[in-house]
């Protein structure tokens, strides 16, 4: 049997994240994922100025910019209408530009510099059992077809928006599968380019996501009321109808073909779970989710890692990983993500009522202030605001 001091489900951003923050301060630490990296995962791809910190202090940020082959440097906002609203990113000398790349790429990056540190990463593990007697947690997991067996002081669930962790330990909530959009994501070629902007169209019902990936490849979102999603072919019947009834949206897909596979994910957004329990810490999307019209999932992701380190290493030095000393990681998300998910909470109110979002798009193009300040809140780290 195994052993180590803390394990951690799920090697996306969060998990790496947390994986290398926590060997770094001298534990030992177990990776797991279901699949092989590397992988590719529904994501609009936009790696947010936000992050720059945090990716320059896990050490990756020299490597994501020499793989990186788009770099984004504005905003653009269109309707239905005709109307469009854009505005530069808000940049610093520290947070120079947004970047657009695969989570393919980003999170193999991440994954190979938790090896780096000593993490020990196994991939393509299904979990059979985990149980937690007389403090340790037991992990039997299939990796690749051998049952093996862990055993761990803390656990870390870091495995998405669906979380086998969140559901097995009880720290949904009810409202979890009650999600009001679902999400489609499909990459195009893009005849002649797509430029440097991340872009929101609106279209009857929800909005789309643009963002180049360089070399005339873009990335499309869209997330969709499910109440207005078609029956029939849903995804083809929103490209070829729906989609089309935003004039800027139609120019770009009029010199657009499909160019990969068609991913889709529900519900887009659902309120947060319990993040901590007895031995346990929930990290990323397993602990809560943004609507992604701000392109900051991967920042929450990144962030609640480091969170959970500093939380689960106070825990190691006192010995004590009880629910009421754990709660702290939950203390220091929320007084982080305060004015991040507020500003979150309100584009996600606006977005999908275009007789709200529409007027006030209009009004930006004369008063540009207001979305200054919107993209600011969403694109800088805290301390440079
Ligand atoms: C439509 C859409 C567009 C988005 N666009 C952006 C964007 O442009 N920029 C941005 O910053 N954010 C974006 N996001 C959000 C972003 O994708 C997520 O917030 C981010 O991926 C969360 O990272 P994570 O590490 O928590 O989870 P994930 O990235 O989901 O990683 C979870 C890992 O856990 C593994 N796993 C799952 N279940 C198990 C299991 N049972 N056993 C073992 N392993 C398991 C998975 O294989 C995966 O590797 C978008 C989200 C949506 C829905």
């Amino acid at each position: 049997m195994r052993s180590c001091d803390v394990v951690i489900i799920g090697a996306g951003p969060a998990g790496s994240s947390s994986a290398i923050s926590l060997a770094r301060l001298g534990y030992s630490v177990v990776l797991l994922d279901k699949e092989q990296f590397p992988r590719e995962k529904l994501c609009g791809d936009f790696i947010n100025p936000s992050n720059w910190p945090i990716l320059r202090a896990l050490g990756v940020d020299k490597e994501i910019l020499a793989r990186a082959r788009q770099r984004v440097t504005g905003f653009r906002i269109t309707t239905v209408a005709g109307d469009q609203a854009e505005c530069p990113l808000p940049l610093t000398s520290a947070e120079p530009f947004g970047l657009g790349l695969s989570r393919a790429a980003l999170d193999h990056i991440l994954v190979e510099k938790a090896q780096g540190e000593n993490v020990t990463v196994l991939q393509n593990c299904r979990i059979k059992r985990l149980t937690r007697e007389d403090n340790p947690w037991h992990l039997e997991f299939d990796r690749a077809g051998t049952i093996e067996t862990l055993r761990a002081r803390m656990l870390i669930g870091a495995d998405g928006r669906h979380s086998w962790v969140a559901h097995h330990l009880g720290l949904t909530r009810s409202a979890d599968m009650r999600g009001r959009a679902v999400a489609f994501q499909l990459r195009l070629q893009c005849r002649g380019g797509f430029g440097d902007r991340v872009e929101i169209h609106l279209f009857p019902g929800g909005y789309v996501g643009l963002l180049g990936l360089g070399e005339d490849m873009i990335n499309l979102c869209l997330a969709v009321d499910k109440d207005r999603l078609p029956d029939d072919q849903p995804f083809t019947r929103l490209l070829e109808s729906r989609l089309p009834l935003n004039p800027h949206l139609k120019t770009i897909l009029n010199r657009s073909e499909p160019a990969g596979e068609l991913r889709s994910t529900y519900p887009v957004y659902f309120p947060p779970r319990h993040s901590y329990s007895d031995g346990v810490l929930l990290v990323g999307d397993a602990a809560r989710v943004n609507e992604p019209v701000s392109g900051e999932g991967i920042y929450f992701a990144l962030k609640s890692g480091l969170l959970a380190a500093e939380t689960i290493d106070a825990a190691f030095r006192a010995g004590d990983f009880s629910a009421a000393r754990l709660r702290a990681y939950e203390t220091a998300c929320r007084s982080e993500f305060r004015l991040r998910r507020g500003v979150n909470a309100l584009i996600r109110t606006l977005i999908y009522r275009p007789a709200l979002a529409s007027p006030l798009i209009r009004f930006s193009v004369k008063r540009r202030r207001l979305l200054d300040s919107i993209v600011r809140t969403v694109c800088l780290p805290h301390a440079a605001r």
